[in-house]
């Protein structure tokens, strides 16, 4: 092991990124951008194959703690900028609305405390904007007028983009198996290829604790939680309308010409996978729109899920790792990972390279390091 410091590794020129999901895309693009030799090495043979290839694509500035309302709010801009550089936009608003029933006015009331993103919006708006509610199961709503779909995808290619043409390269089938020291650098194998670098950044998802302890890192703690996304026909005179999410979280949906997007909001303990949803987890859901709303849903056209992992605080986990120089995280990033993705990039790769979080993000180091829990 080498000797603890709490300085980021001083002088590197050299990263090798591991994960190739939208934590691993945008922390790569954002190193190689500032003059960093970047090597991204992706366990599959496609990228963002695992949980970022899995997501609900929404913006929705409201919703997560204040840490993720923070990175969220900054990436605003991000978005802007990199639509620009795409020749389309990369968010396309969509209303978010909370929805509680008469007897959830407390939980809406709890999830607005504090919560600026958010406007408390009386019974009527709130039936005005998801007109397929049931009235006499909404006693209120909150609602979020910044809320987006994203194109993930495009997204995700804008930063492949930006990375390979500021000279960095992505390793694919390469699933990282052994990490270790040799002349101050990192050395870090899969099978037989290895890869040397002065900094090594994880950016592994669900597997985030277990690159670091290939490592020799200590854990953060890190709790993948299944999450499963399904599609339902629904007939053509639905009109297409906001993201509608359950106040205290058991479903949410949302409906686009001809089908609705529906999840149970599931958060079942994992180990790191390829998660696959299970039938008790949409018949959940099915039970509880159909109970709350007029769409009248039967049948499943696609189902899929993924994980979110959270760090114990459900803030994400970023930045040089004070125990082992060189050692720099981007994990846990929960339910929000896409959303909040650019400023966290921009928030990682500077707190990497010894620098000061950017301005526009109002949060310490502190409140991003792997310290808080340990
Ligand atoms: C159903 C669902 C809905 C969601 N909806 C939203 C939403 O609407 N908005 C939002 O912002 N977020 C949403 N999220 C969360 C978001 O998708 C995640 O926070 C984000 O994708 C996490 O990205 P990641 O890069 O950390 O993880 P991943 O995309 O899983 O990437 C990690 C990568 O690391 C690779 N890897 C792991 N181990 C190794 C190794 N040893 N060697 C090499 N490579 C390795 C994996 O193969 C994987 O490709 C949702 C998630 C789910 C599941």
């Amino acid at each position: 092991m080498t000797e603890p410091t709490t300085q980021p590794e001083p002088g590197a020129t050299s990263a090798v990124v591991v994960g190739g999901g939208i934590a691993g895309v945008s922390v790569a693009a954002e190193l190689a951008g500032a003059g960093i030799e970047v090597t991204l090495v992706e366990a599959e043979d496609v990228l963002a194959h695992h949980t970022t290839g899995r997501s609900a694509a929404m913006y929705m500035p409201g919703y997560g703690n204040a840490v993720v309302r923070a990175l969220t709010a900054a990436s605003a801009a991000d978005y802007e900028a990199m639509g620009v550089e795409a020749g389309t936009a990369i968010l396309t608003p969509r209303t978010t609305v909370w929805v509680g029933g008469p007897e959830d006015l407390a939980a809406l009331d709890a999830l607005a405390s504090g919560n600026d993103a958010l406007r408390v919006a009386p019974v009527d708006e709130v039936l005005d904007l998801a007109a397929v509610l049931r009235p006499e199961r909404v006693g209120g709503g909150l609602v979020d007028d910044a809320g987006s779909d994203i194109d993930v995808g495009l997204l995700h290619q804008t930063y492949v983009r930006r990375l390979t043409h500021a000279g960095g390269t992505i390793e694919r089938s390469a699933r990282v198996d052994a990490i270790g020291r040799a002349g101050g650098r990192w050395r870090v194998a899969a099978g037989e290829r290895t890869w040397e670098a002065d900094l090594l950044v994880d950016a592994a998802g669900a597997w985030a604790d277990e690159v670091a302890a290939l490592a020799g890192v200590a854990p953060v703690g890190l709790a993948p939680l299944r999450r499963t996304l399904f599609t339902s026909p629904v007939p053509d005179d639905v009109v297409p309308g906001p993201m509608v999410v359950d106040v205290l979280d058991r479903w949410y949906f949302r409906v686009d010409p001809g089908i609705a997007l529906v999840s149970p909001a599931d958060e079942t303990p994992s180990p790191p996978c390829d998660a696959r949803p299970e039938p008790i987890d949409i018949a959940r859901a099915l039970d509880a729109v159909n109970e709350v709303t007029t769409l009248g849903l039967r049948s499943v056209r696609n189902s899929w899920a993924g994980l979110r992992t959270f760090a114990p605080d459900r803030s994400p986990v970023a930045g040089p790792d004070p125990a082992v120089p060189g050692f720099v995280w981007s994990a846990g990033q929960g339910g929000y990972g896409i959303q909040m993705g650019p400023a966290l990039a921009r928030a990682a790769a500077a707190l990497a390279l010894g620098r000061p979080l950017p301005a526009d993000v109002h949060l310490t180091p502190d409140q991003l390091s792997p310290t808080r829990f340990r």
